[in-house]
């Protein structure tokens, strides 16, 4: 089913949907940039069309709406414990394709990489639904159209914002918010390229030797493992867990909080152990777990190209670069 909209309605569109759902979507932080008096476009509660940030990137990704930065999973007192309860509305989020792969991907960490699915992930995940914001030009940083993660039909409904506003409806249960506004069905489109390439070494070709290559010392010398890549990363998933108690351990939290492997103390471990101490052993842990060890066991590269790694980092370090030097690498190998 697909709709046309003006402004007016699409506002009555979101006061409808927003007695039974959340609504989320790209907006302006003003003066919360990185510099004086600089914006920053975040993932905020929506409730007009003039909230929505269409045409610049959000800085970081929706992925804490559903997977919070801190959580406390479980409360415990006196031999007794209880998980706090969730807000029982339901979550709609306006994002990009790139986005919607990058959820994807958190899923199969979440949901598919071992016995049990995450509960407290799944509890969030479950009440969010896709409002794909129709992206055929993409910035200057993507290159989803290379990481074949620019198409999605894992989409409840979608929106092309120009002129007029048109929706293409996939879920029935959207089907009763449009009810009084004109028919117009429209096809929708994606990013076909991007002016960002990158070429993608064969999962089989990357060995060892590729692993101890020098190329990672350049980013020993450059990274300052601030971990805002990891932060503003749709698909970066891990986290640690810290207990806070007190009366001698009897009552207290369990909470889960994000952690991000350029970060000093991610690989540390009881006796004062730790591992990848040199930052460019973690720029390569990263980019093989995003391009080759994910796609060796789930089928699929796990970066989709949404760029957001490039435009944060205070030292410039260019993740499509990494890529593209690590292809010629391992090309260079074959051709020896
Ligand atoms: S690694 Fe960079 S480009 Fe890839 S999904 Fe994460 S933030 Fe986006
Ligand atoms: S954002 Fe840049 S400097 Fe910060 S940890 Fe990531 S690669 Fe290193």
């Amino acid at each position: 089913m697909g709709y046309r909209l003006s402004g007016e309605q699409f506002d009555r569109f979101l006061d409808r949907l927003k007695e039974n759902y959340r609504v989320f979507g790209p907006a302006v932080d003003r003066d919360k940039g990185n510099y004086t008096d600089m914006d920053r476009v975040t993932y905020k509660e929506i409730h007009r069309l003039d909230d929505l940030e269409l045409n610049r990137k959000s800085y970081f990704s929706p992925k804490e709406i559903f997977y919070p930065i801190r959580e406390t999973l479980f409360q415990f007192c006196e031999g007794e414990t209880r998980v706090p309860a969730i807000d029982e509305k339901k979550t709609a989020i306006f994002l990009r394709p790139c986005d919607i792969n990058g959820i994807d991907r958190l899923d199969t960490i979440f949901l598919e990489n071992g016995p049990f699915e995450d509960f407290y992930y799944k509890r969030r995940r479950d009440k969010v639904k896709f409002f794909m914001i129709e992206c055929t030009s993409g910035f200057d940083s993507c290159f989803c159209a290379s990481m074949k993660a620019n198409r999605t039909e894992r989409r409840d409904v979608t929106f092309r914002f120009g002129d007029e506003i048109l929706a293409e409806v996939k879920s029935e249960e959207f089907v009763p918010y449009f009810e009084g506004m004109a028919q117009k069905p429209f096809e929708v489109r994606f990013v076909e390229k991007n002016r960002m390439k990158v070429r993608l070494p064969e999962v089989a070709d990357v060995t060892v030797e590729h692993f101890q290559h020098e190329l990672w010392k350049e980013y020993t010398a450059r990274c300052i493992a601030c971990g805002r890549c990891n932060t503003s990363c749709i698909t970066c998933s891990c986290f640690t867990m810290r207990d806070a108690s007190f009366a001698g351990g009897k009552i207290g939290e369990r909470r889960r909080t994000w952690a991000g492997c350029h970060v000093n103390g991610f690989t540390d471990m009881a006796g004062g152990h730790g591992f990848r101490g040199p930052r460019g052993e973690r720029m390569r842990f990263k980019t093989m777990h995003k391009i080759n060890d994910y796609h060796k066991r789930f089928g699929k590269h796990q970066c989709v190209g949404c760029g957001r790694c490039e435009d944060v980092c205070p030292q410039y370090i260019s993740f499509a670069r990494c890529i593209n030097t690590l292809f010629d690498v391992v090309r260079e190998g074959k051709s020896k």
